[in-house]
């Protein structure tokens, strides 16, 4: 009598990877992506082998962020080979669908790329994989949950109330899919004038602190609003690599050593 087929099982561990850790954030636009960027970067420079899988479906930002481009190659169109810089392994489903094409995709199509991206994407082994997820709390956050080992999740927000509200839902989310939450990121904290050095709280201030307190998770960090992040992330060297004693990278640093 032939073997019958196993059942699905419950999250599985992704190949060669040690620690899966999520980014997410409530809302969109609050940073999710550089933090993502800026944090591998930073665990490459460690000396950490690492990985970065940009899952944010909508808005998939790091093949510009860390400087890719060009399609993955699959030597038997079954393994996707990743791509590499700045000491990251990287893959994108920005890089697998046409650039300027909108992805309006249904559930079971992200929940396909997604579980592609993981499972049949080349890691190799790494200490860490990040995942950039899309905001909000959605199928892909579930997918990622249900199908593989996710070691922890980091939720990135600004101080604003609004972006904070939706950050207590992700907080929330990873609760209920028993993901430890391993901090809360505050990103555009203050910002600090690159011209005059003059700090001022254009987002509010000590949001994320008071709600990371409230929650009982750590604050990770308080990453300024500052020009040169941004003008490094569409550069595509993150400001971890293209300005590396600036004390914006040495904050990425910070929560990387930690990790
Ligand atoms: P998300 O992934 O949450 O949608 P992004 O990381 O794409 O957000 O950031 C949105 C925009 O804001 C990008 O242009 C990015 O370069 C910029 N940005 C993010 N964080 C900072 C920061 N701390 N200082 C300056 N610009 C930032």
């Amino acid at each position: 009598k032939p073997a019958r087929k196993a059942e699905p099982k419950g999250p599985e561990k992704v190949p060669g990877v040690a620690h899966l850790i999520a980014i997410a954030s409530g809302k969109g636009g609050v940073g999710k992506s550089t933090v993502s960027a800026n944090l591998a970067c930073a665990l490459a420079a460690e000396g950490r082998r690492v990985g970065l899988l940009d899952a944010d479906v909508y808005g998939p930002s790091q093949p510009r962020m860390l400087g890719v481009s060009g399609r993955p190659a699959s030597p038997d169109g079954k393994i996707i080979l990743p791509m590499r810089n700045h000491g990251v392994t990287m893959m994108s489903i920005g890089l697998m669908t046409n650039e300027g094409q909108a992805v309006v995709w249904r559930g079971p199509m992200l929940m396909g790329a997604l579980q592609q991206m993981l499972m049949q994407v080349q890691w190799g082994a790494l200490d860490c994989l990040l995942v950039d997820l899309p905001p909000g709390t959605g199928d892909v956050q579930m997918t990622l949950a249900q199908k593989a080992q996710v070691d922890g999740a980091i939720i990135v927000s600004t101080p604003q109330d609004v972006a904070l509200l939706d950050a207590r839902k992700g907080v929330d989310m990873f609760n209920q899919l028993h993901v430890p939450v391993l901090g809360m990121i505050e990103n555009m904290s203050t910002h600090i004038c690159s011209n005059c050095g003059h700090e001022e709280h254009v987002f509010g201030h000590g949001g994320v602190r008071a709600e990371a307190a409230k929650l009982g998770v750590p604050l990770l960090a308080e990453i300024p609003l500052h020009l040169d992040i941004r003008l490094a992330s569409d550069g595509g060297a993150p400001i971890v690599v293209s300005k590396p004693d600036s004390p914006q990278a040495q904050a990425f640093r910070e929560v990387a050593r930690h990790l």
